[in-house]
Protein backbone atom coordinates (compact mmCIF):
# COMPACT_ATOMS: atom_id res chain seq x y z
CA UNK A 1 0.00 0.00 0.00
CA UNK A 2 1.44 3.11 -1.09
CA UNK A 3 1.91 6.11 1.68
CA UNK A 4 2.73 9.35 1.66
CA UNK A 5 6.60 10.33 2.74
CA UNK A 6 6.39 13.85 3.12
CA UNK A 7 4.21 16.83 4.51
CA UNK A 8 3.94 17.63 1.21
CA UNK A 9 3.22 14.42 -0.26
CA UNK A 10 0.73 14.13 2.36
CA UNK A 11 -0.78 17.40 1.43
CA UNK A 12 -1.57 16.26 -2.02
CA UNK A 13 -2.64 13.05 -1.61
CA UNK A 14 -5.48 13.72 0.88
CA UNK A 15 -6.65 17.84 -0.36
CA UNK A 16 -10.69 16.72 -1.42
CA UNK A 17 -13.09 14.48 1.15
CA UNK A 18 -13.21 11.85 -1.53
CA UNK A 19 -9.09 10.81 -1.98
CA UNK A 20 -9.68 9.96 1.61
CA UNK A 21 -12.46 7.99 0.86
CA UNK A 22 -10.94 6.22 -1.60
CA UNK A 23 -7.51 6.09 0.61
CA UNK A 24 -9.85 4.21 3.26
CA UNK A 25 -11.69 1.88 0.69
CA UNK A 26 -8.37 0.79 -0.85
CA UNK A 27 -6.93 -0.37 2.82
CA UNK A 28 -10.35 -1.39 4.47
CA UNK A 29 -11.12 -3.54 0.90
CA UNK A 30 -7.86 -4.17 -0.96
CA UNK A 31 -9.40 -7.05 -2.73
CA UNK A 32 -12.98 -5.33 -3.41
CA UNK A 33 -16.01 -4.49 -1.52
CA UNK A 34 -16.89 -6.99 1.05
CA UNK A 35 -20.23 -6.47 3.09
CA UNK A 36 -19.62 -6.58 6.80
CA UNK A 37 -23.05 -8.04 7.70
CA UNK A 38 -23.39 -11.13 5.46
CA UNK A 39 -19.85 -11.36 4.00
CA UNK A 40 -20.72 -11.08 0.04
CA UNK A 41 -18.74 -9.98 -2.30
CA UNK A 42 -21.61 -8.00 -5.01
CA UNK A 43 -22.62 -4.49 -4.33
CA UNK A 44 -24.14 -1.89 -6.27
CA UNK A 45 -22.73 1.03 -5.66
CA UNK A 46 -25.00 3.98 -4.79
CA UNK A 47 -22.60 6.78 -4.53
CA UNK A 48 -19.06 7.29 -4.22
CA UNK A 49 -18.85 6.21 -0.53
CA UNK A 50 -21.73 4.38 -0.33
CA UNK A 51 -22.37 0.31 -1.15
CA UNK A 52 -25.48 -1.70 -1.04
CA UNK A 53 -25.32 -5.07 -0.56
CA UNK A 54 -26.88 -7.17 -3.22
CA UNK A 55 -27.51 -10.22 -1.61
CA UNK A 56 -28.59 -8.64 2.28
CA UNK A 57 -29.65 -4.81 1.02
CA UNK A 58 -27.75 -3.23 3.59
CA UNK A 59 -25.86 -0.32 2.88
CA UNK A 60 -22.41 0.62 3.83
CA UNK A 61 -19.84 3.45 3.79
CA UNK A 62 -16.44 2.95 4.38
CA UNK A 63 -16.38 4.52 7.56
CA UNK A 64 -19.06 2.01 8.86
CA UNK A 65 -17.45 -0.06 12.32
CA UNK A 66 -13.96 2.15 12.03
CA UNK A 67 -12.74 4.60 14.58
CA UNK A 68 -14.60 7.07 11.86
CA UNK A 69 -18.09 5.93 12.30
CA UNK A 70 -20.66 8.64 13.03
CA UNK A 71 -18.45 11.23 13.28
CA UNK A 72 -19.48 14.54 12.33
CA UNK A 73 -15.72 15.56 11.26
CA UNK A 74 -14.92 15.18 8.18
CA UNK A 75 -12.23 12.38 7.24
CA UNK A 76 -9.60 14.96 6.11
CA UNK A 77 -9.65 16.57 9.73
CA UNK A 78 -9.24 12.64 10.97
CA UNK A 79 -6.42 12.09 8.15
CA UNK A 80 -4.23 15.30 9.26
CA UNK A 81 -4.92 14.48 12.92
CA UNK A 82 -3.10 11.05 12.57
CA UNK A 83 -0.22 12.54 10.27
CA UNK A 84 0.06 15.12 12.77
CA UNK A 85 0.17 12.17 15.41
CA UNK A 86 2.63 9.89 13.70
CA UNK A 87 5.07 13.13 12.09
CA UNK A 88 5.56 14.24 15.90
CA UNK A 89 8.53 12.15 17.18
CA UNK A 90 6.97 12.63 20.92
CA UNK A 91 3.74 12.95 20.55
CA UNK A 92 1.30 15.56 21.04
CA UNK A 93 -0.86 16.98 23.76
CA UNK A 94 -4.74 16.77 23.71
CA UNK A 95 -4.40 21.14 23.80
CA UNK A 96 -1.84 21.05 21.30
CA UNK A 97 -4.24 19.04 18.89
CA UNK A 98 -6.74 21.28 19.39
CA UNK A 99 -5.10 24.07 18.12
CA UNK A 100 -3.63 22.61 15.34
CA UNK A 101 -6.60 21.26 13.84
CA UNK A 102 -8.70 24.18 14.78
CA UNK A 103 -10.82 21.70 17.02
CA UNK A 104 -13.31 23.46 18.64
CA UNK A 105 -13.48 21.19 22.10
CA UNK A 106 -10.63 20.12 24.37
CA UNK A 107 -13.13 17.26 25.07
CA UNK A 108 -13.05 16.08 21.00
CA UNK A 109 -9.15 16.51 20.90
CA UNK A 110 -8.65 14.76 24.10
CA UNK A 111 -11.13 11.76 23.02
CA UNK A 112 -9.15 11.45 19.60
CA UNK A 113 -5.68 11.02 21.56
CA UNK A 114 -7.35 8.33 23.65
CA UNK A 115 -9.02 6.90 20.45
CA UNK A 116 -5.28 6.96 18.56
CA UNK A 117 -3.57 5.22 21.59
CA UNK A 118 -5.99 2.13 21.41
CA UNK A 119 -4.91 2.16 17.64
CA UNK A 120 -1.32 1.51 18.74
CA UNK A 121 -1.74 -0.69 21.71
CA UNK A 122 -3.35 -3.23 18.75
CA UNK A 123 -0.17 -3.35 16.36
CA UNK A 124 3.33 -5.15 17.29
CA UNK A 125 2.78 -7.25 19.57
CA UNK A 126 5.01 -9.78 18.84
CA UNK A 127 7.09 -10.90 22.47
CA UNK A 128 10.32 -9.53 22.94
CA UNK A 129 12.96 -12.51 23.18
CA UNK A 130 16.60 -12.74 24.03
CA UNK A 131 18.73 -11.19 26.56
CA UNK A 132 15.83 -9.05 28.65
CA UNK A 133 16.33 -6.61 31.45
CA UNK A 134 13.21 -5.74 33.78
CA UNK A 135 12.16 -3.89 36.95
CA UNK A 136 9.56 -1.48 38.38
CA UNK A 137 9.59 1.84 38.70
CA UNK A 138 7.43 4.43 39.97
CA UNK A 139 6.09 6.78 37.16
CA UNK A 140 4.18 10.08 37.28
CA UNK A 141 4.92 12.22 40.14
CA UNK A 142 7.81 14.29 40.83
CA UNK A 143 9.92 12.35 43.71
CA UNK A 144 10.91 9.22 44.11
CA UNK A 145 9.00 6.46 46.49
CA UNK A 146 9.26 3.52 48.39
CA UNK A 147 9.62 0.30 46.77
CA UNK A 148 6.55 -2.36 46.28
CA UNK A 149 4.27 0.54 47.38
CA UNK A 150 2.06 3.10 45.57
CA UNK A 151 3.46 6.66 46.49
CA UNK A 152 0.76 9.49 45.84
CA UNK A 153 -0.36 10.34 43.01
CA UNK A 154 2.14 7.76 41.10
CA UNK A 155 2.31 4.65 39.37
CA UNK A 156 3.90 1.80 39.74
CA UNK A 157 5.30 0.62 36.36
CA UNK A 158 7.34 -2.75 34.91
CA UNK A 159 9.48 -2.28 32.07
CA UNK A 160 11.06 -4.78 29.84
CA UNK A 161 14.00 -4.33 27.44
CA UNK A 162 15.96 -6.29 24.88
CA UNK A 163 19.37 -5.69 25.05
CA UNK A 164 21.91 -6.88 22.11
CA UNK A 165 25.07 -6.35 22.28
CA UNK A 166 25.11 -3.35 24.40
CA UNK A 167 22.03 -1.24 22.87
CA UNK A 168 18.79 -1.61 23.29
CA UNK A 169 16.32 -3.33 21.54
CA UNK A 170 12.46 -2.85 21.77
CA UNK A 171 10.76 -2.40 25.42
CA UNK A 172 7.34 -3.27 26.82
CA UNK A 173 5.82 -1.19 29.58
CA UNK A 174 2.97 -1.85 31.73
CA UNK A 175 0.58 -0.86 34.97
CA UNK A 176 1.48 -3.39 37.49
CA UNK A 177 -0.79 -2.85 40.66
CA UNK A 178 2.23 -4.21 43.06
CA UNK A 179 5.94 -5.60 43.03
CA UNK A 180 4.65 -9.07 44.45
CA UNK A 181 5.95 -12.36 42.35
CA UNK A 182 2.24 -12.58 40.71
CA UNK A 183 2.27 -9.22 39.40
CA UNK A 184 6.02 -9.15 37.81
CA UNK A 185 5.66 -12.94 36.45
CA UNK A 186 2.20 -12.43 35.15
CA UNK A 187 4.22 -9.23 33.24
CA UNK A 188 7.06 -11.14 32.43
CA UNK A 189 4.53 -14.44 30.63
CA UNK A 190 2.40 -11.41 28.87
CA UNK A 191 5.93 -9.82 27.53
CA UNK A 192 8.81 -11.78 26.84
CA UNK A 193 9.30 -15.17 25.14
CA UNK A 194 9.81 -18.33 26.76
CA UNK A 195 13.65 -19.24 27.14
CA UNK A 196 14.48 -15.74 27.11
CA UNK A 197 17.33 -14.49 29.35
CA UNK A 198 15.56 -12.48 31.70
CA UNK A 199 17.88 -10.03 34.11
CA UNK A 200 16.76 -8.50 37.15
CA UNK A 201 17.88 -7.25 40.90
CA UNK A 202 18.00 -9.57 43.39
CA UNK A 203 14.28 -8.48 44.42
CA UNK A 204 12.28 -11.42 45.64
CA UNK A 205 9.55 -11.30 43.19
CA UNK A 206 11.75 -12.53 40.70
CA UNK A 207 12.42 -15.84 42.22
CA UNK A 208 10.25 -17.74 40.72
CA UNK A 209 11.91 -17.46 37.08
CA UNK A 210 14.12 -20.08 38.14
CA UNK A 211 11.33 -22.70 38.04
CA UNK A 212 10.28 -21.33 34.60
CA UNK A 213 11.10 -21.84 31.19
CA UNK A 214 13.17 -18.75 31.47
CA UNK A 215 16.99 -18.19 32.19
CA UNK A 216 17.21 -15.99 35.72
CA UNK A 217 20.24 -13.79 35.53
CA UNK A 218 20.34 -11.47 38.50
CA UNK A 219 22.74 -7.88 39.08
CA UNK A 220 23.99 -6.51 42.26
CA UNK A 221 25.81 -3.48 43.17
CA UNK A 222 29.45 -4.70 44.62
CA UNK A 223 31.76 -3.34 47.10
CA UNK A 224 34.03 -2.92 45.11
CA UNK A 225 32.50 -1.53 42.22
CA UNK A 226 30.16 0.69 43.83
CA UNK A 227 29.19 2.83 40.54
CA UNK A 228 28.53 0.34 38.51
CA UNK A 229 24.57 0.99 37.94
CA UNK A 230 22.36 -2.08 37.95
CA UNK A 231 20.33 -2.91 35.00
CA UNK A 232 21.71 0.26 33.32
CA UNK A 233 19.36 0.02 30.25
CA UNK A 234 15.71 -0.61 31.72
CA UNK A 235 16.35 2.86 33.87
CA UNK A 236 17.48 4.36 31.01
CA UNK A 237 14.30 3.88 29.40
CA UNK A 238 12.38 4.64 32.66
CA UNK A 239 14.12 8.00 32.92
CA UNK A 240 13.23 8.74 29.31
CA UNK A 241 9.13 7.96 29.90
CA UNK A 242 9.31 10.21 33.25
CA UNK A 243 10.26 13.06 31.15
CA UNK A 244 8.32 12.27 28.30
CA UNK A 245 5.52 12.06 30.53
CA UNK A 246 5.93 15.32 32.08
CA UNK A 247 6.62 17.42 28.81
CA UNK A 248 4.44 15.66 26.67
CA UNK A 249 1.55 15.33 28.68
CA UNK A 250 2.30 17.33 31.54
CA UNK A 251 -0.73 17.95 34.12
CA UNK A 252 -3.06 16.36 31.92
CA UNK A 253 -1.98 13.04 33.09
CA UNK A 254 -4.77 11.08 34.27
CA UNK A 255 -3.95 8.33 36.72
CA UNK A 256 -6.38 6.15 35.47
CA UNK A 257 -5.63 6.67 32.03
CA UNK A 258 -1.74 5.95 32.69
CA UNK A 259 -1.72 2.37 30.50
CA UNK A 260 -2.55 4.48 27.56
CA UNK A 261 0.30 6.71 27.89
CA UNK A 262 2.58 3.93 28.24
CA UNK A 263 1.07 1.81 25.20
CA UNK A 264 2.09 5.30 23.01
CA UNK A 265 5.09 5.45 24.23
CA UNK A 266 6.31 2.10 23.70
CA UNK A 267 4.54 2.63 20.16
CA UNK A 268 6.72 5.40 19.56
CA UNK A 269 9.64 3.68 21.29
CA UNK A 270 9.66 0.56 19.51
CA UNK A 271 9.35 2.92 16.21
CA UNK A 272 12.10 5.28 17.01
CA UNK A 273 14.46 4.39 14.04
CA UNK A 274 11.73 3.74 11.28
CA UNK A 275 12.65 5.93 9.04
CA UNK A 276 9.32 7.00 7.50
CA UNK A 277 6.55 9.05 9.36
CA UNK A 278 4.52 7.95 6.32
CA UNK A 279 4.69 4.14 7.13
CA UNK A 280 3.73 5.00 10.67
CA UNK A 281 0.62 6.74 9.30
CA UNK A 282 -0.39 3.96 7.40
CA UNK A 283 -0.11 1.52 9.88
CA UNK A 284 -1.98 3.92 11.79
CA UNK A 285 -5.24 4.16 8.88
CA UNK A 286 -5.11 0.41 8.67
CA UNK A 287 -5.80 -0.13 12.49
CA UNK A 288 -8.11 2.30 12.29
CA UNK A 289 -10.68 0.59 9.68
CA UNK A 290 -10.61 -2.33 11.63
CA UNK A 291 -11.04 -1.35 15.05
CA UNK A 292 -14.45 -0.64 16.24
CA UNK A 293 -15.09 2.33 17.22
CA UNK A 294 -15.50 3.82 20.89
CA UNK A 295 -17.48 6.58 22.07
CA UNK A 296 -16.29 9.70 24.82
CA UNK A 297 -18.37 7.85 27.29
CA UNK A 298 -16.64 4.19 27.12
CA UNK A 299 -13.20 5.84 27.17
CA UNK A 300 -14.09 7.59 30.80
CA UNK A 301 -15.38 4.36 31.87
CA UNK A 302 -13.45 1.96 30.92
CA UNK A 303 -10.38 0.15 31.92
CA UNK A 304 -7.51 -0.53 30.01
CA UNK A 305 -7.31 -4.08 28.26
CA UNK A 306 -11.57 -4.29 28.80
ZN1 LIG B 1 -24.66 -8.25 2.73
Amino acid sequence: MYYPKNEIEFNEMFNTEQNCIDYLIAIRWPQGFECPICGSIRYWKKSKNRFECIDCHRETTVTNGTIFHKSTKPLMVWFQAIWWIAAQKNGVSAKGLMKILGLGSYKTSWTWLHKFRRLMVLSGRAKLQGDVEVDEVLVGGKVSGKRGRGAEGKSLVAVAVEVKGGKTGRVRISKISDASSKSLIGFIEKNIENSSTIITDEWSGYNKLKEMDYTHKTEKATAIDEDKEVLPNVHRIASLLKRWLLGTHQSYLNKNKMEYYLDEYVFRYNRRTSKSRGLLFLRLIEQAAKTTPVTYKEIISQNHGS
